[in-house]
This record gives structure tokens, C-alpha cells and sequence, in this order.
């Protein structure tokens, strides 16, 4: 039985030769205009012939083909402008880069590099070299190797080092980092046998001790960087574990998580670990992120002796946690803002971890005053940004936030988050909050311009 709607309902080809449709049918390719267009023209005829619906006039048609081309061929992966106040935030990719971080990425994307090539010799050559003199320099390490990721990192340590062995860690360092990286899974993923001594609060040196034994291959040590221990703790110091190892024969294996190369402390910050510190003191080998307080793309990044990285470096696994050469070509020019003494002002994390609370103030007073401009009410409020990533928990940062009330929060926040650019804001005491702090300077006009925008939609 045939619907009469139907009738009405163009073939594949007569809505293909719609004006508005052959104008855009070269950007998307014939094929898939095709097959969107025939996915379209089945699920209207269902439609009619289940649900009685009219059919659409042909410019419905033509609209809804369009709109399901554009939603097809946009990347899953677009930009968020970060007003959330949180300057690591893992879920919107960590850290923003350098301009010349940026430049050096894309000059490596263009065209053909060295990445594999002695240029000197006229020959084959070996990726790992580009990082190294830069990271020997700044962390007076003896070599390092650059992976994928940090959890990539310590898994390659482990294997390396202590595949089918025991590995000696404390208790209170048995952490879940976040997105499913446990350190007792990777334990079990490396082949390497957990022997976990002390207890959630306190570890002893004698616990490390007294759990030495022919079989233990490596002393680890992991960063609580997501969390922090407060009352009756005590944890073995770096100096002492490697104290140990030293009378034993063992390696230690330092995972700093964020790891940074700058004193946290001359930001108001407590103390984060630096790697250079780890190294002085003595660990075997100290692993930490690319893309957290380094304030570079991701990578994990290893510093340590020279022998144990030299059989890494050998190891199998090393080939397929192997970096990019974009990666690469970010990573050292990064690190060079730091040989220079130049990373505050370079390298966006610190540019933001460092920006004063007045400078802010003023950057919020300013968004609020164009607002005003416009009839949109906007205040300015004393609040907290984080560093987020892993570092520093519970550690805030002094800020100022401009806040939007009288709209529901959540409403405006949802329409924010659908736009282009998507923006990110966080909800205060039900005011849609915007903390500038985490802003790039550049994205001003693009953020009051996605707010009035979102609020068009809600009044
Ligand atoms: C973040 C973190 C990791 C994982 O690093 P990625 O670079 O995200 O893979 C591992 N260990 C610690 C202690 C961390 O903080």
C-alpha cells in the first residue's frame, strides 16, 4: 500500500540536482552525497509511512542533506576555549604550546626532516637524539629517551628492568593517576612482581629492607600527585631509597608524574618536585609528562644513567611507544625556552600559572564592560584557579572571575559548549562563572562574542 505522501518524495538524483545542493556537492565529493542522500530519502519514508508525516518541501530536503554533510566531514576534535580556571585540564589536552612550539610542529608536518638522518654523515640516524642534549643540559641527567606518554614510561622501565622480577613499592604509593592508569596494573602489565611494603599512611626504610631478596629487580617510587596525605604519614625519602639501592645493586625508578623544571615555590605554589632534583640525588631513572607542568606536547619523557637508558633504548616495546616527529620537533623547542631562561614568559602553563591576580582583574573588568556595553549584566568576583593535571591538588591559585547571573547557569553553559568555538566555563553558587586566568590573550573577542551569542538564544 502506497502512502500519497510519497509521491511527493524526490529520487536521489532530483534532490542531488537542487540548486543549493549542486553548489556544495564538489566540497564533500560525490560518493558521499550519494550515500547521505539516499540515507536521508529512507529515513523520510519511513517516517511518512510509520509515522504519517508530511513530507518535506524540497528545500527541507535540501537543508537537512547539507546539514547532515557538514555534521559528517567536521572533525570529532574541534577547539574549546578553556574558561574553566583549571590550567592542566587533561579532558580539554593539557597544556596550549608556544607560539614557537606551535611553528616548529607545523614546519615538521610540511616536509621531510633529519628525524631518522645523520645529515653530517650522509646517512641513517636515530630519532632519540633530539631531545637528549636538552634534557642532559636541564636535568644534569646522563641520557634520556622520549615515548609516547609518561604511563608508556614507566611501563617501559618496568619491563625493562624488572620483567619476570620483584618490584618494591610503598603502600601509600599504590595511586590511580586517572583514566584507568593504576600502578599495580602496570605492574601486572610490565610481568613485573608487586611487593607492596608499609601501609597506606606510613612506609618505613626497614619495610623496603626487610622485603629485599634475590628475586627483587627495582625500588619504585611514584609521585602523589593527585592526591595528598595528611595526620599521622610518613614516606621514605628519594635520598634514602637510594641510598638503598646503592648497598644492594638496585636500581630506583623515580615516576615524578607532572615532574617540573621550574620551583613552584616562587609562584605561591608548595613545592612539586623537580626532575633536576631527582637526578642530583641520585634515582636511576626519573619519568614525567611532556604535556603537564613541562608545558610541552605529550610525550613521556625518561633522565637517568646512561647504561639503563641505553637498554631501553634497545628494548622491543621502545619501537611501538615511539614519538612523532611533530611531538618531537614541539618537545625540543620547548625545552629550549627553558635552556634560555625563558619559559614564564613563553610557555603558556606558566605565563597562566604566573599571571597576577590585578592583571587579571582588569582582563575580567574589561570583558564585563563590553558586556555592559551591550545591556548584558556581568559582575566581577574574587575566585580560584587550579593547576589541575595531576600537580599540586588542592593547591588554588588567586583569581578573578567574571560572573553571569539571572539566566539559569546550566542552561547557558550547555548553549556555550554547543557553539564554535565550544567554550568551557564553570558554575559558582549558580552563576556561570568565567575565570580569564585560563583565556589565551588571543581568544577575548571569540569568548564575549560565543557569550552573546549563547544568551541570543536563552532570552
Ligand atoms: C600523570 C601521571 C602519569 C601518567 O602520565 P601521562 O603522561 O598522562 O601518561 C603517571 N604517573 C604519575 C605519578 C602521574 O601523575
Amino acid at each position: 500500500m502506497s502512502h500519497p505522501e510519497l509521491r511527493k518524495l524526490p529520487s536521489v538524483d532530483r534532490l542531488l540536482q537542487q540548486d543549493a545542493v549542486v553548489e556544495a556537492r564538489g566540497q564533500f565529493g560525490h560518493d558521499l552525497a550519494v550515500e547521505t542522500a539516499r540515507d536521508l530519502l529512507d529515513e523520510t519514508r519511513a517516517a511518512i509511512v510509520g509515522r504519517d508525516n508530511p513530507c518535506p518541501d524540497s528545500a527541507e530536503l535540501a537543508a537537512a542533506l547539507l546539514a547532515r554533510l557538514h555534521a559528517a566531514t567536521r572533525p570529532t576534535l574541534q577547539p574549546v576555549i578553556n574558561a574553566s580556571g583549571v590550567i592542566i585540564h587533561t579532558n580539554l589536552g593539557r597544556a596550549p604550546l608556544s607560539e614557537d612550539a606551535q611553528r616548529a610542529m607545523l614546519l615538521a608536518a610540511e616536509g621531510y626532516s633529519n628525524l631518522e638522518y645523520d645529515l653530517a654523515a650522509g646517512q641513517r640516524g636515530s630519532r632519540y637524539v633530539h631531545a637528549v642534549e636538552l634534557l642532559r643540559r636541564l636535568t644534569g641527567a646522563e641520557d634520556a629517551l622520549v615515548v609516547n606518554n609518561n604511563a608508556a614510561a614507566v611501563l617501559l622501565c618496568l619491563m625493562a628492568l624488572a620483567r619476570g622480577r620483584e618490584v618494591i613499592i610503598s603502600r601509600g604509593q599504590l595511586v590511580e593517576i586517572g583514566g584507568g592508569f593504576r600502578i599495580p596494573d602496570v605492574l601486572q602489565t610490565s610481568g613485573a612482581v608487586l611487593v607492596e611494603v608499609g601501609t597506606t599512611n606510613r612506609t618505613h626504610l626497614s619495610d623496603y629492607q626487610d622485603a629485599i631478596g634475590p628475586q627483587t629487580a627495582a625500588l619504585l617510587r611514584v609521585h602523589s600527585s593527585n592526591f595528598r596525605q595528611i595526620g599521622f604519614t610518613a614516606q621514605v625519602s628519594l635520598a634514602e631509597l637510594v641510598a638503598l639501592g646503592q648497598q644492594h645493586s638496585l636500581p630506583v625508578i623515580d615516576d615524578l608524574g607532572s615532574g617540573t623544571l621550574l620551583d613552584t615555590t616562587r609562584f605561591g605554589l608548595v613545592y612539586e618536585p623537580r626532575v633536576q632534583d631527582s637526578v642530583q640525588v641520585g634515582a636511576t631513572l626519573v619519568t614525567f609528562s611532556g604535556d603537564k607542568l613541562l608545558g610541552g606536547p605529550q610525550a613521556g619523557l625518561i633522565v637517568g644513567q646512561a647504561a639503563v637508558i641505553a637498554r631501553l633504548r634497545q628494548h622491543p616495546l621502545t619501537r611501538a611507544l615511539r614519538v612523532d616527529k611533530t611531538t618531537l620537533a614541539g618537545l625540543a623547542t620547548t625545552l629550549g625556552h627553558y635552556l634560555r631562561g625563558q619559559a614564564e614568559q613563553q610557555v603558556p602553563v606558566w605565563r597562566m600559572i604566573g599571571a597576577r591576580q590585578s592583571d587579571l582583574a582588569a582582563r575580567a573588568a574589561g570583558w564585563a564592560a563590553h558586556l555592559a556595553a551591550v545591556g548584558v549584566p556581568a559582575t566581577v568576583a574574587d575566585g580560584q584557579s587550579t593547576v589541575g593535571g595531576g600537580a599540586l591538588p588542592g593547591e588554588t591559585l588567586p583569581t578573578c572571575l567574571l560572573a553571569l547571573s539571572g539566566l539559569p547557569a546550566d542552561r547557558l553553559a550547555a548553549r556555550l559548549r554547543a557553539g564554535q568555538p565550544a567554550v568551557v566555563a564553570r558554575i559558582v553558587d549558580d552563576a556561570l562563572c568565567f575565570d580569564p586566568r585560563t583565556v589565551l590573550p588571543e581568544q577575548d573577542d571569540l569568548l564575549l562574542a560565543a557569550i552573546l551569542a549563547a544568551r541570543q538564544g536563552l532570552i
